[in-house]
């Protein structure tokens, strides 16, 4: 059976930093991508906020230059995904396309957060056309427009406070007669004069053309279907942590994000270390996602010296 002293799941920003710091350290790290080599950023186009770009920088040679830059350290970068682990006891186990096992003796978590979309065709239709599940990554995208914003809890009313400070308009759509969020949330979005909430209304589809997104087409409780124009439409329902695999030994919060030690990518289980968006329900960009990266590295480095 093969033996690695690292193993990093996840070919994101934050797997592919540990692999360049573990490579960097001595630790010959083997990397799995899983179905998505890059990770969540080779769904856009451009990112505008990741340091060092004056000009920006194109999503996928990104994801392609953290990879090589790996590669070129060391890491030994392998599709594949991992379909099932033993963290119970080192070396751990772990099984690649249930078929190849391997023993590790650390574990660095990288597989990152998917965002809940409604489900609707249109609204795939339109991903990167309009259509956003971040608007940290995107508001920007859409000064002085008018936009949607879907949910009612807090992450809605942080996304839709920040929109409004960059959008001419900001409608909230939320399916109840009231908001989930906290009391202090709610007094924020109500303070706010270009948000408007269109109560216990549901979407029903994403309007669009060429250019992108232009409407969303919605159904109000009574049955009562109307549109309103827009030009971006962000999902704020949720995100789910792709920790599913490691919940026997790790522990998670309630949304199942894995909990880490205070500043540092530790998780309850000693030799495995986790990283990015997997751990972190707050802030969910590549630049945490490869800090913690790197310091899931530096701690794995660690544990193995001593
Ligand atoms: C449309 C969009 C636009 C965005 N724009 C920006 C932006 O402009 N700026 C910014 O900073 N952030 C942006 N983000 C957020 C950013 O992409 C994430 O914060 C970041 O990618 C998280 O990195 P990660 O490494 O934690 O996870 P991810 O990027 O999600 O990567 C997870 C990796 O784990 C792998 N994986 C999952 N399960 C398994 C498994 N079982 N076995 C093996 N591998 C597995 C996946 O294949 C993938 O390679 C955007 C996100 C989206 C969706």
């Amino acid at each position: 059976m093969e033996k690695v002293k690292c193993l990093i799941i996840g070919g994101g920003p934050a797997g592919y930093t540990a692999a360049i710091y573990a490579s960097r350290a001595a630790l010959s790290p083997v990397l799995y991508e899983g179905l998505e080599p890059g990770g969540q950023l080779t769904t856009t186009t451009v990112v505008e906020n990741y340091p060092g770009f004056p000009l920006g920088v194109d999503a996928n040679a990104l994801m392609t230059d953290m990879r090589k830059q790996a590669e070129n350290l060391g890491a030994d970068i392998r599709r594949g995904v991992v379909t099932s682990c033993d963290l119970s006891h080192r070396p751990f186990s772990v099984t690649v396309d249930s078929e190849t096992t391997l023993e590790a003796e650390t574990v660095i978590i990288a597989t990152g957060a998917t965002a809940r979309y409604l489900g609707l065709s249109s609204e795939q239709k339109f991903r990167g056309l309009g259509v956003s599940a971040c608007a940290t990554c995107d508001g920007f995208f859409y000064r002085k427009k008018d936009v949607a914003v879907v949910g009612g809890g807090d992450t809605a009313c942080e996304e839709a406070t920040y929109l409004a400070g960059l959008c001419r308009k900001v409608y909230m759509i939320v399916r109840r007669n009231v908001l989930r969020a906290s009391v202090a949330m709610q007094r924020k979005v109500e303070a706010t004069p270009n948000i408007e909430i269109l109560w216990e209304c549901n979407t029903r589809e994403v309007l669009g053309d060429a250019g992108g997104v232009t409407g969303a087409r919605l159904e109000r409780g009574n049955g009562d279907i109307f549109d309103i124009k827009i030009d971006g439409f962000f999902l704020a329902i949720g995100h789910n942590p792709q920790s599913a695999l490691f919940k026997p030994w790790v522990a998670t919060d309630p949304e199942g994000y894995i909990i880490t030690d205070g500043r540092t990518s530790h998780t309850n289980v000693e030799g495995v270390f986790a990283a990015g968006d997997v751990q972190d329900p707050r802030y969910r960009q590549a630049i945490n996602a490869a800090a913690s990266g790197c310091r899931a590295a530096l701690d794995a480095e660690k544990f193995l010296k001593q």
